[in-house]
């Protein structure tokens, strides 16, 4: 089953705090010289026109990133994380519109945000298996040490394991269409902390009245992994939520430091414009 398409929700809140979190994990590696293997496992279209005819229909981005552009130079005058998600956003504004970057047109996918990282002594794979996507994918410039994978995320992520790079960092962001990912996800990363202990891995969950992403913490913590943060972005309570999400989780294995920090600031900016009966809520799952 591979109906869905990232497109009709491309730049809500739950794409904001997904790459928000990542944005942050990349600052942190980006400190250091040596090497860093970017494994992307649900990689997506890559970019995200708004007035494509699938975002046009249920216009997710009006509750997500566009009233955090419209408000940008207050934001970004607050708090630095945001302002360089914000500036980065303008960037990939020029990139698609040479003619200016005034009007939000486009919102860049996880793809592009692990591109802009990109160093030479880098490398990274996007996996995507819908062979719509993945063509789509094509459409994105991408620098040599990069590729894309028509495959299994998970599976391409397990047989490159371990990397020939001292660092690994990992975005795992599935779309929960079949309920056994989150097993499955949850068995990755077991395999992930075995073979490449020290790796950074971001998996993205939803957060549904059903409550399965339980399952996901459950059975990582089962699986004896340590050094496992968590933050969920909460818009309303579940009771509220007959349908669809209520929130968005990130789980993160070997969180860097500042990360806690960094995203609590920056969430603690947009919650009052995006959820003003909301929450963020972090911490760690599994500590030490
Ligand atoms: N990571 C993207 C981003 O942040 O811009 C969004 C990814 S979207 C939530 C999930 C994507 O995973 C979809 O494009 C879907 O086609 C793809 N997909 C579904 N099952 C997959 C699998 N087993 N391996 C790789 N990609 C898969």
């Amino acid at each position: 089953m591979l109906a869905y398409q990232h497109a009709y929700h491309a730049g809500n809140f739950a794409d904001v705090h997904k790459h928000l979190t990542l944005l942050a994990v990349i600052r942190h590696l980006l400190r250091k010289k040596s090497p860093v293997t970017y494994v992307d496992t649900h990689a997506g279209r890559g970019c995200y026109p708004l007035d494509a005819q699938e975002t046009r229909k249920l216009q997710e981005y009006r509750q997500g990133v566009a009233p955090l552009w419209e408000t940008r130079e207050r934001l970004g005058d607050s708090d630095a994380l945001l302002k360089e998600w914000l500036d980065a956003l303008a960037k990939a504004q020029r990139e698609t519109r040479p003619e200016g970057e005034s009007r939000l047109a486009v919102y860049p996918g996880s793809p592009w945000w692990l591109t802009q990282a990109l160093r030479p002594q880098d490398r990274l794979s996007l996996f995507e298996l819908h062979p719509g996507e993945h063509e789509h994918l094509g459409a994105q410039a991408l620098p040599s040490n990069a590729r894309r994978i028509h495959g299994d995320g998970l599976e391409g992520l397990r047989k490159q394991l371990p990397v020939a790079t001292p660092r690994l960092c990992v975005l795992i962001d599935p779309s929960y269409e079949r309920k056994e990912e989150y097993a499955e996800v949850a068995s990755t990363l077991a395999e992930v902390g075995r073979k490449a202990r020290h790796g950074v891995v971001m998996i993205w969950y939803p957060l549904l009245p059903a409550g399965r992403h339980r399952l996901l913490l459950e059975e990582v913590k089962r699986a004896g992994l340590r050094k496992l943060w968590r933050s969920e972005f909460i818009l309303k309570d579940p009771g509220e939520a007959a349908h669809g999400m209520y929130g968005s989780g990130m789980l993160v294995m070997n969180p860097p430091w500042g990360l806690e920090q960094a995203l609590g600031e920056a969430m603690a900016r947009i919650r009052p414009i995006l959820a003003p009966q909301g929450r963020h809520e972090s911490g760690w799952w599994v500590g030490e």
